[in-house]
C-alpha cells in the first residue's frame, strides 16, 4: 500500500484522456453563473516536474503529452476540444517550454471562478505535504480545502454541496484491489445524497477481472438510480503481455449533453497522435435516462 506516486504517470496518455474530459465538464458547468463545488477525491501532488524526479525516470510523458505536442508542431490539425487542454498544460510552462505538468488539482484550480470551491483529498503521507505546499503557492488557495483523509468514506459528507451544483473527479490509483469495491460504495452513497451531481471516474483498462467489470458495475448503479452515463476508453497500443498501461477509460455519471460530441471530435485525433504500431482504438458510448 502507498507505493503509488502519480509523478510516474504525469502527462501520460491516461492523464490526457482524463484531464481533457475534466476540462470540458468544468467548462460546461461554468456556463451557468451559480457557484460550483469541485471535489477531487484522489488529488496526488497537484503539479509535476517532467524534467527530474519520477516522471523523468518513467518517461510516460514521452508517449503522452510530448507526443501530442510533436503531432501538433508537425502541422497536424488539432480540434478545439484538444486545444483547450493543451492551453491548460501550456499555462503552467514558460512559452515554448514543456517541463511541468499540471495534475487535476492544478487544472481545476486554474479554472476556478471567485464563486467556486475546490476540495482535495490525498492520503499518501508524502504526497499530501507536497500537495499542501503546491496549493499554498496558488492565488486561488483560499478557495481550496485540502484533506488528508480517505475520500471513499469522506465524500458523502461533502454532498450535496451548498449550491447543489457539483463536479466530482474520482481517480483512484487502484493499487489496492479493494478500490474497485470502495468506488462502488462511494458512488452509491454519493448518488443517494446528490443524485444530480456530475461524477467523472477514471479507471485503467487492465487484464484484471475488477477492471474489466467496472463499466458494467457503474451502468448497473446508474440504472438503479435512473442516471444518464457516458463511457469512453482510449487504447494507444495493443501489446499483450507488456506491463505498461496501454488503455484507460472514463465513466461519467450525469454527463452534460455536449460531452459526447466533444470526445467524438477529440478521440480520432488522440488515436492518431498517440497510437503506437497501429494498435490505437477508442470507444464512446452513452445512455440517456428518462426520468
Ligand atoms: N487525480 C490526480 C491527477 O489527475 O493529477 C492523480 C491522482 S493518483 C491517480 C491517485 C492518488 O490517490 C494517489 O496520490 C494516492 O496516494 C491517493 N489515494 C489513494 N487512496 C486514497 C484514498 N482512499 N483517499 C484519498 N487519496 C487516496
Amino acid at each position: 500500500m502507498f507505493s503509488y506516486r502519480h509523478a510516474f504517470h504525469a502527462g501520460s496518455h491516461a492523464d490526457i484522456l482524463k484531464h481533457l474530459t475534466l476540462i470540458h465538464l468544468l467548462e460546461y458547468l461554468q456556463e451557468k453563473p451559480g457557484a460550483l463545488t469541485m471535489v477531487d477525491t484522489h488529488a496526488g501532488a497537484g503539479i509535476y516536474s517532467l524534467e527530474d524526479g519520477f516522471a523523468a525516470v518513467s518517461k510516460e510523458a514521452e508517449s503522452g503529452i510530448f507526443r501530442l505536442l510533436k503531432f501538433k508542431e508537425a502541422g497536424n490539425a488539432i480540434p478545439e476540444s484538444i486545444q483547450k487542454y493543451i492551453e491548460c498544460v501550456e499555462s503552467v510552462n514558460a512559452e515554448g517550454e514543456l517541463n511541468t505538468y499540471p495534475g487535476s488539482p492544478f487544472i481545476l484550480a486554474q479554472l476556478l471562478r471567485p464563486q467556486d470551491r475546490l476540495k482535495l483529498f490525498e492520503l499518501h503521507p508524502k504526497e499530501i505535504d507536497i500537495l499542501r505546499h503546491n496549493i499554498g503557492q496558488l492565488k486561488q488557495s483560499k478557495q481550496i480545502d485540502v484533506y488528508a483523509e480517505d475520500s471513499f468514506s469522506r465524500l458523502k459528507g461533502l454532498l450535496p454541496p451548498p449550491s447543489r451544483r457539483g463536479l466530482v473527479l474520482i481517480d483512484p490509483s487502484y493499487e489496492d484491489k479493494q478500490d474497485y469495491r470502495y468506488l462502488e460504495t462511494a458512488i452509491e452513497e454519493a448518488l443517494l445524497r446528490f443524485a444530480t451531481g456530475c461524477y467523472a471516474i477514471w479507471y485503467p483498462v487492465l487484464p484484471r477481472r475488477e477492471s474489466a467489470a467496472l463499466p458494467d458495475r457503474m451502468k448497473k448503479i446508474c440504472a438503479a438510480h435512473k442516471r444518464s452515463w457516458l463511457h469512453t476508453e482510449l487504447r494507444v497500443e495493443n501489446a499483450p503481455g507488456e506491463r505498461r498501461l496501454q488503455a484507460s477509460g472514463m465513466f461519467v455519471i450525469n454527463p452534460p449533453w455536449t460531452l459526447e460530441k466533444h470526445l467524438a471530435d477529440a478521440l480520432p485525433t488522440l488515436s492518431k497522435a498517440l497510437g503506437i504500431g497501429g494498435g490505437a482504438q477508442y470507444l464512446l458510448k452513452s445512455f440517456e435516462a428518462k426520468n
